[in-house]
């Protein structure tokens, strides 16, 4: 059978054993549709089932969350870890906490680290978890019990040789600091390496709260000087106003360039002086307010309510929000508008139509695979000091970030141009990932 047909058939298993969850279907068509040229020029990356092993989690918990709200009320979530593959090293990938969370979007997150995690060449799993629980809102007591909630259950699963879980949207040091706290107290275990995106007093690394804003950002200039050029002078519009977004917009500043907007899910903020960092990091990090408070201390700023961030004129965007915030019509208008690289910041913030678009339009376009695995690789730095016992200095941890950062963009770049698609970050990044798996996977036989 042709291989495409292979690859379509495997697609179609997918949609048959996982229905309803969409996607984890987009996900792992934009890998399948990538990986047809390597597997057609090396037969074995089809064989033994690889693929449809690739596209089945090794194992997928499910739990019940009960806690209790400073009324006494008690609310049942759901808590999700999708332990998806193992052949490089331990599962490793966030925990979400937000009320769209279901299987469809665990199971998405947790194939796309996969690769993710494989395209940084260090010796990482895939995995991601998290729950429908909505923290938005929620008391600092509330946020600890429901932590404490979930890590009840949770601590069965993870172990620094096991699963190794962090943050992502919702999760944060606090959360982290309380999922700690309790893995610790079941345990009786000080397993620093258990958790990633500690706090420095607890085993954290330097640059980890930073790294995948910084590694955007990183890989942006990267896309950039493969044109001749640099972040340097250019205009930049930012989405999101979370870990990822401020960290992206502190690093496009010091590499010269000006972010004048991000968002939140209500609205944006344009400064056309430039996003100021320390006050956007008093208003999330300190105070844990609304980004429209941003111009009761910046009058010169505009709030636009209910609007895409997306509709302000830029030349770099960095979508750093949630999935699928960039369709084919915001796209569109970044083309129009004069945009020439995108680099995802969030994980898969394209709908396969922008995608398209942009690469039409002859944008440069960095997959959120490729552009922010900053954040996971200086996890697996943490790891690694966790396990020697030992803590690097911030310079030296963001030296290792900046090269890991090109070493990827390169390897992409490089793949790409082997298979025939010179610039095509997509293609790159999946096949010189699904290849790092999938000789892992066939190496170990069967299991
Ligand atoms: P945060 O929770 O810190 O921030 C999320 C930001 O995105 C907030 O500004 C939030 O606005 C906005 N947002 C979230 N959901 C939506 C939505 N449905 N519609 C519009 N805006 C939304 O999360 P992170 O910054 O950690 O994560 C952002 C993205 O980056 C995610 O896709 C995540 O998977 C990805 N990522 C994160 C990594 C990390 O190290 N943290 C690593 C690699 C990828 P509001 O407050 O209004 O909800």
């Amino acid at each position: 059978m042709p291989i495409h047909e292979r690859l379509e058939q495997v697609y179609s298993e997918v949609l048959a054993r996982n229905p309803g969850e969409d996607e984890f279907h987009q996900a792992v068509r934009e890998v399948l549709e990538s990986i047809s040229p390597a597997v057609g020029k090396h037969p074995q990356y089809a064989d033994a089932k690889i693929v449809s092993r690739i596209c089945e989690p090794e194992r997928q918990i499910i739990f019940r969350v009960p806690w209790e709200d400073d009324n006494g009320e008690i609310h049942i979530n759901r808590g999700f870890r999708m332990e998806f593959n193992s052949a490089l090293g331990p599962y490793k990938g966030g925990l979400r906490f937000h009320p769209s969370v279901y299987l469809g979007i665990v199971k998405f997150l947790g194939f796309e680290q996969i690769f993710k995690n494989a395209l940084t060449g260090l010796p990482i799993g895939g995995g991601k978890g998290g729950s429908d629980f909505d923290p938005k809102g929620r008391s600092d007591r509330e946020i600890m019990r429901f932590c404490q909630s979930f890590m009840t259950e949770l601590h069965r699963h993870i172990g620094e040789y096991t699963d190794v879980p962090a943050g992502d949207i919702g999760v944060g040091g606090r959360e982290i600091g309380y999922l700690f706290g309790q893995f610790k107290r079941i345990t009786n275990r000080y397993e620093s390496g258990v958790l990633t995106g500690k706090s420095l007093i607890h085993g954290g690394a330097q640059v980890r709260t930073e790294a995948t804003g910084y590694g955007t950002a990183y890989f942006a200039n990267e896309m950039l000087a493969a044109r001749g050029d640099s972040l340097a002078g250019k205009t930049v519009v930012v989405s999101g106003s979370g870990n990822v977004a401020v960290y992206a917009i502190e690093k496009v500043h010091q590499l010269g360039g000006r972010v004048v907007a991000c968002s939140d899910s209500a609205g944006y903020v344009l400064d056309p002086k430039g996003i100021d960092v320390g006050l956007l990091k008093e208003i999330k990090e300190v105070r844990r307010a609304r980004l429209s408070t941003y111009v009761d201390a910046a009058s010169h700023a505009e709030y636009v309510d209910g609007r895409q961030v997306w509709e302000v004129p830029c030349e770099v965007a960095m979508p750093s929000a949630t999935q699928n915030e960039i369709t084919g019509k915001e796209a569109r208008l970044l083309v129009d508008n004069g945009c020439t690289v995108v680099a995802e910041g969030a994980n898969m913030p394209t709908t396969p139509e922008g995608v398209r678009i942009f690469q039409d339009g002859g944008v440069a376009f960095g997959p959120g695979k490729a552009a922010n695995a900053g954040g996971v690789a200086t996890s697996a730095l943490e790891m690694q000091q966790n396990a020697s016992r030992d803590s690097w200095s911030f310079e030296y941890s963001e030296d290792r970030l900046e090269e890991i950062m090109r070493g990827i963009h390169s390897r992409c770049l490089r793949t790409a141009e082997e298979y025939g698609m010179p610039g095509d970050y997509v293609a790159g990044a999946n096949i010189a990932a699904y290849t790092r798996v999938a000789d892992a996977m066939l190496a170990l036989g069967l299991i």
